[in-house]
């Protein structure tokens, strides 16, 4: 067992994206900057993680990246992994109030949290690499909207759009977003004059071309529901900003439309965060990986050092400690991570409610974007499975006076076909689960005949029929605000890891308002799937925790939500101190040399995907940083 003391200008805990910024930002302007990662580091060859994928019996978002989550077809019960995570396979179904299965404690939740995160250098490389801004109102929810939000009150935020649009064209360039100026000019949205994408947008998919058609000529009656305060004749279906190369960008190759974003791009044309990181480490960064930070130091007002244990082995045991001081600290580990870490933080009992949480906030408002998933057949062949997973969305229809009563909601258009919507897990992901109901006479897909009748094929009738099937499949995500809720929050487990650290617990709901954002979704569905004629197979897993229903139009509706895997609100921005954890430079209230970086700061939460906003706070924080450390040496 070793211990060891490092000194740096500063310190990072978590090398996802936005510890990867703030590190290669910092570092290629000569500061010496140490990160703390809690998995393993960048694995010299991504093909092992391709090899991992292929080999999985189920294909979640984890399942090419360490740790395991199952051990002989069994999940790995998480006291024996050192740095753990929660997966797709443990969110819902039986297991997600099992401690003893699920990383997450969620055994008193009243809903579970259903999105997951990785635990490797590099953060979430399993993102979509969806890459939309926030709008103008999602930054002044309060001043917009809050006159009829007694009841779910939404703040706004300390800082507005025109303060971050210079950073969004920053993190637009790092990240390598592709996508159409001139079709993102809805909600108010606004950009500097001549601004292009670094990259032409994706062409549209079959499927986005006939969503485009279905919806471009509407009637005020049908869509008078989304209580948009104008009428809507018709609804524009645009390209969708991604960070994923439409051609080659900064030595990365062009997208080879192999449909499989999500876990793994096999030719890195998906943005994800080891390519900064490694970036970061050639301009001087020290990466120390499999080092999990354990307890932020003290002394008087000021952060002093952080503790860190580090393992060998992905179920421990613990193989050493260390201590990391510095001049500046930035926690970098996501919405879940950064508030266990601040909390475990107790320095010997003089900070027993944790670190920066003299408002009791931190931990407090959890929030993602809870989502509607809908899926059917189309009359006509659009050919799925083929291209990124999404390359278009309806956009226009996220903000407008609704928003005092309902959440907002955005369209996003799949272009995997039933991929993860059908089945049990049990066999794998479509086409998969249609093609063994047809072989076997079974009906897991819902496409195998009524009840009863399920045929089994061989030959060309087989043939005939999967063509004729999945060639049709579409499926459709509505992407739902959440309202914070300060019950909506991690603590700390009396269950722990491999390293005897406590792990998160979660308390989770979906309010009122969030709910009727849904509601109003399932409406939009019924709307498009009528416009395009399609058949709708979507479906309620019986049993499900995230159920909830809702009158619609005098009928009972079974409604529920899936992760969107944005994990946001927990240590909150704001200009108050007794409200919120960070001021508007993300920097603690409590701690001057203290910066808390990632969506965890989001006081609200908008319809956008938070990743290249999480990267523009944290490329603006860097500048407040570099002010810190030339006060401190001059
Ligand atoms: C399936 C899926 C799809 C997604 N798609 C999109 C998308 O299309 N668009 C989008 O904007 N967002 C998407 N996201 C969300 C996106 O991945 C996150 O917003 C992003 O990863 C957050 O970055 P981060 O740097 O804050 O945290 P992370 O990426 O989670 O990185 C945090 C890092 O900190 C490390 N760490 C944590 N605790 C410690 C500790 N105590 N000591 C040391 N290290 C520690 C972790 O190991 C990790 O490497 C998706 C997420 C999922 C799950
Ligand atoms: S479609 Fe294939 S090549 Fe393109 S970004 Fe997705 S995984 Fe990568």
């Amino acid at each position: 067992m070793t211990d060891t003391s490092i000194r740096c200008d500063v310190a990072i805990v978590g090398s996802g994206f936005a510890g990867s910024f703030i590190a290669n930002e910092l570092s290629k302007q000569g500061v010496k900057v140490v990160i703390l990662e809690a998995g393993p580091g960048v694995q010299p060859n991504f093909n092992a993680f391709m090899k991992t994928f292929y080999e999985a019996n189920a294909k979640v978002p984890e399942s090419p990246y360490p740790p395991a989550v199952l051990a002989r077809g069994k999940l790995i019960d998480p006291k024996n992994v050192a740095a753990g995570r929660p997966s797709a396979l443990t969110t819902g179904g039986h297991s997600w109030k099992d401690p003893s299965q699920a990383y997450l404690d969620q055994s008193t939740s009243p809903r579970p949290f259903k999105s997951t995160y990785e635990r490797l250098a590099g953060g979430t490389s399993h993102w979509m690499g969806l890459t939309p801004r926030m709008v103008p109102n999602d930054f002044r929810m309060k001043t917009a909207y809050g006159k009829g939000q007694a009841n779910f009150p939404l703040p706004d935020w300390p800082i507005d759009y025109q303060t971050i649009e210079p950073f969004y064209e920053r993190a637009e360039a790092e990240l390598g977003v592709a996508a159409d100026v001139a079709e993102q000019h809805f909600a108010n949205m606004t950009f500097s004059a001549g601004y292009a994408y670094p990259m032409p947008k994706m062409p549209p998919s079959l499927f986005d071309q006939r969503v485009a058609a279905a919806v471009a000529h509407l009637t005020d009656d049908q869509t008078r529901f989304l209580g948009m305060g104008a009428p809507i004749t018709g609804l524009k279906v645009v390209s969708q900003p991604a960070a994923r190369n439409s051609q080659p960008y900064r030595n990365r190759r062009a997208c080879a439309g192999n449909t499989n974003c999500i876990p793994i791009c096999p030719i890195q044309a998906k943005y994800d965060p080891t390519i900064t990181l490694n970036e970061a480490t050639n301009n001087g960064t020290r990466l120390i990986d499999h080092a999990v930070a354990n307890e932020i130091l003290l002394q008087n007002d000021r952060v002093s050092g952080i503790n860190f244990i580090t393992y060998g082995h992905e179920g421990g045991p613990k193989t050493g400690s260390g201590r990391l001081e510095a001049t500046v600290y930035v926690i970098a580990a996501n919405g879940i991570e950064t508030p266990r870490l601040l909390l475990m933080s107790k320095n010997g009992g003089r900070t027993p409610n944790g670190v920066a949480n003299s408002s009791d906030m931190v931990g407090r408002n959890l929030m993602d974007h809870p989502q509607y998933l809908a899926w059917g057949l189309l009359p006509k062949p659009v050919f799925p499975y083929r291209g990124p997973l999404v390359t278009s969305s309806i956009g226009e229809i996220c903000d407008g006076p609704f928003r005092s009563q309902r959440a907002a909601f955005r369209v996003s258009l799949g272009n995997e076909g039933w991929n993860s919507l059908v089945g049990s897990g049990q066999f794998g992901p479509d086409p998969h689960v249609t093609t063994l109901d047809l072989v076997n006479g079974m009906n897991c897909s819902g496409l195998n005949g009524p009840s009863g009748k399920s045929r089994a094929l061989f030959g060309n009738d087989l043939k005939g029929t999967l063509n004729n099937l999945v060639t049709r499949q579409f499926r459709i995500a509505f992407p739902v605000e959440q309202s914070p809720d300060p019950n909506n929050r991690v603590t700390l487990s009396t269950s722990v890891d491999a390293l005897n650290l406590p792990r998160p617990k979660i308390n989770y709901d979906i309010s009122e308002y969030t709910r009727r954002g849904v509601a109003i979704a399932f409406q939009m569905k019924n709307l498009i799937f009528k416009q395009l004629q399609a058949v709708d197979f979507t479906a309620r897993a019986p049993g499900d925790p995230a159920g909830f229903d809702e009158t619609i139009e005098g009928k009972q509706v079974q409604l529920t939500y899936g992760g969107a895997g944005h994990v946001m609100g927990t240590y909150r921005m704001g200009l108050d101190s007794k409200t919120s954890v960070v001021d508007a430079w993300q920097r603690s209230h409590d701690h001057p040399n203290l910066y808390l970086v990632g969506s965890g700061t989001f006081p609200t939460v908008g319809t956008s995907n938070p990743t290249l906003t999480l990267t523009a706070l944290a490329l603006r924080t860097v500048q407040d940083i570099v002010l810190k450390l030339r006060v401190v040496k001059s």
